[in-house]
């Protein structure tokens, strides 16, 4: 089983390709909805009463399982921003953190001996005390935002001695390590205490650094990118997933969950909120793994 602590949020979205407010995001929905393509998952994350009873059928109906979801009096966590050009960046227009202010993750029992956790987007703070209550999880993972390693770094800091993968993309990981060279900045990485290190690059596909080897993952070529949020959640999500599945994980495991993080993360980003994540099976899935494997090559060169 693995079991993801984020945000589930109303999200206000614009993008060259259109624009919809309040639509259902945030970073532990989007990677719930990855994960469970390839393994049960338990979501941990608060909502408002204004959250819609037909989204938690939603997660119910994809076997994420919902116990750990609090109802709160107060509103669901809000973000709003806007994507444009060539859509690499998400500038933040607003976050209204509502009730994460209140948020005290509690892992449900069934939850405690998962084998793997995924500390998706959301306070560092509330990412330790949410890690402190799992028994002996095999595989914890974290990811992280511009806004966390700008208002919580020391906090941030912490928790990274205590996880064994960081998912992070070019531009945060730059701004962690203050190191503008990315290899140097996964060096970084490893120094602060995740044995792993993974980099995603938006179009440019995705790194990951062990420590010794460096091991590059290419990106699906789209013509059509209507909205990338939630790619990144999409991306770790999967590669959570991915790894409950596998009977041993070792360091070829770590480079399958890499692409199917890769092809979780291109149907993300082909629709507004999870329209088009939420139709992927596991036919669709080895379809786009054939069109991404023969647009690779690296052949014999000597
Ligand atoms: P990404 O995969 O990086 O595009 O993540 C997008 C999701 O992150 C959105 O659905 C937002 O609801 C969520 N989000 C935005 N800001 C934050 C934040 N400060 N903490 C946690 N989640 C956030």
């Amino acid at each position: 089983m693995v079991t993801i602590i984020g945000t589930v949020a109303f999200d206000s979205v614009k993008t060259p390709r259109g624009s919809f407010d309040r639509i259902l995001g945030g970073s532990a929905t989007y990677a719930s909805v990855a994960a469970s393509l390839f393994n049960p998952v338990e979501i941990v994350s608060i909502v408002g009463r204004d959250f819609p009873e037909q989204h938690l059928q939603f997660f119910k109906s994809r076997h994420i399982g919902t116990q750990g979801v609090v109802i709160s009096g107060g509103q669901t966590f809000h973000w709003k921003g806007y994507y444009e050009g060539d859509m690499n960046q998400a500038f933040t227009q607003q976050t209204d953190l509502n009730v994460l202010l209140e948020f005290d993750p509690v892992i449900p029992a069934q939850a405690k001996n998962s084998r793997i956790v995924f500390l998706a987007n959301l306070d560092p703070e509330l990412q330790l005390k949410a890690l402190h209550q799992f028994r002996q999880p095999e595989v914890v993972i974290l990811d992280s935002m511009n806004f966390w390693i700008d208002q919580k770094r020391e906090a941030l800091l912490a928790v990274l001695k205590e996880v064994d993968v960081l998912v992070l993309n070019d531009q945060e990981i730059r701004q962690l390590t203050q190191k503008s060279n990315l290899i140097q900045a996964m060096h970084d990485v490893v120094d602060l205490g995740p044995k792993r290190v993974i980099v995603k690059k938006g179009e440019h596909g995705s790194m990951m650094y062990d420590g010794s080897v460096f091991s590059i993952c290419p990106a699906l070529p789209l013509v059509e990118v209507v909205d990338p949020t939630g790619a990144g959640d999409s991306f770790a999500g999967a590669i959570a997933g991915y790894l409950a599945q596998a009977e041993t994980i070792s360091d070829d495991t770590f480079r399958k969950a890499m692409l199917a993080g890769t092809l979780m993360s291109s149907f993300t980003v082909q629709g507004f909120s999870l329209d088009r994540l939420k139709t992927v099976d596991r036919s669709l899935l080895n379809e786009t793994y054939q069109m991404l494997r023969n647009n690779v090559f690296f052949p014999d060169m000597i």
